[in-house]
């Protein structure tokens, strides 16, 4: 499985202002000079390649879209507005005939990106969409109604094929094995799991882990999340915001850290990210997310943590 991330933000589409911009513009300039200063003799590659990460690599604007390619069997996991720039993608692979397009729930964040979806505008594709969402056909029309938008849905090119999924029931795409499993999410959220031999990828977004009920929650999803050699999941917030959101329907960096160490995962994700953070705030919490694993984790727990921004890139 080659996985990869087209948008990371939570709630609303958060194009980087320029203010923020300036700031580590600014930053690597200095970095730069210092660098050069340094060493005279370094190019211009050289010094890029050895400014610090953070002042290259944004963590992204766009909202959730994950996509996920086996074989040649294209899937994507939500269309946020991310889903835009995956479609793009996509569409430019003649061989396409099929996209198997998982979603975990209707809130904007989740389907914003589809009437500007590419391939939905090719007659020879059919997208297969699969969704606890019984009436996830019904939602889609409504989103592209002509006082919202000006193709409906009923009106597009390609060819659509609806599959109401459930708990406890996987199905196959290709030869991966998806299950579904409801999360904590005010009007409901789905984490998918994809099994391939051994080997398993959950994405869990649109979750609330919080709580006195806590310790109860992560003994109940133990049985779908354990030993996922990699899970992405939503770390909107910070502890304060947690508190002070409860109901909300998202989850702590820190709380899905300590989540995942129960669960004994391989590679934690963390993502969902709050529009209001700016990078920093966001590379902070992430900061203080590790800070805990490491101060907790007396076994030496094997787990690898990882800040979700928009472009990475995952193998399975
Ligand atoms: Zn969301
Ligand atoms: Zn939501």
């Amino acid at each position: 499985m080659h996985i990869k991330l087209w948008g990371v933000r939570g709630s609303l589409p958060t194009p980087m202002s320029s203010s923020e911009y300036e700031t580590i513009l600014s930053r690597a300039l200095t970095e730069a000079r210092r660098l050069y200063q340094e060493d005279p003799s370094r190019t211009a590659d050289q010094i890029f390649e050895a400014i610090p990460d953070p002042m290259k690599h944004v963590i992204g604007g766009e909202t959730t879209c994950i996509g996920v390619n086996y074989r040649n069997t294209a899937i994507l996991i939500d269309l946020g507005t991310g889903s835009r720039k995956a479609g793009e993608a996509l569409a430019k692979r003649q061989d396409l005939k099929d996209i198997h397009i998982l979603i975990t729930h209707t809130h904007w964040d989740h389907i914003q990106g589809f009437p500007f979806f590419a391939p939905a505008m090719n007659p020879n594709m059919t997208l297969h969409f699969y969704s606890c969402v019984p009436d996830l056909h019904n939602r889609l029309i409504r989103q592209q109604h002509p006082d919202h938008h000006n193709i409906r849905f009923e009106e597009l090119p390609c060819k659509t094929r609806f599959t109401t999924v459930k708990e406890g029931e996987p199905f196959q795409v290709d030869d991966l094995k998806i299950s579904a499993q409801p999360l904590i999410h005010p009007g409901g959220s789905t984490s998918y799991r994809m099994d391939k031999g051994n080997q398993k990828f959950v994405f869990a977004t649109d979750t609330e882990f919080y709580g006195p009920e806590l310790s109860m929650l992560v003994r109940k999803y133990d049985e779908f999340f354990h030993k996922s050699d990699l899970l992405i999941i939503d770390a909107q917030y910070s502890l304060p915001e947690a508190e002070m959101k409860r109901g909300w329907g998202h989850t702590a960096m820190t709380i899905a850290v300590d989540c995942a160490m129960h669960w004994d995962i391989g590679r934690l994700g963390l993502t969902h990210h709050e529009p209001s953070h700016s990078d920093d705030t966001v590379r902070e919490l992430f900061a203080r997310a590790k800070e805990y694993l490491e101060a907790n984790n007396p076994h030496q727990h094997r787990m690898e943590l990882y800040l979700a921004r928009e472009g990475d890139e995952y193998l399975l």
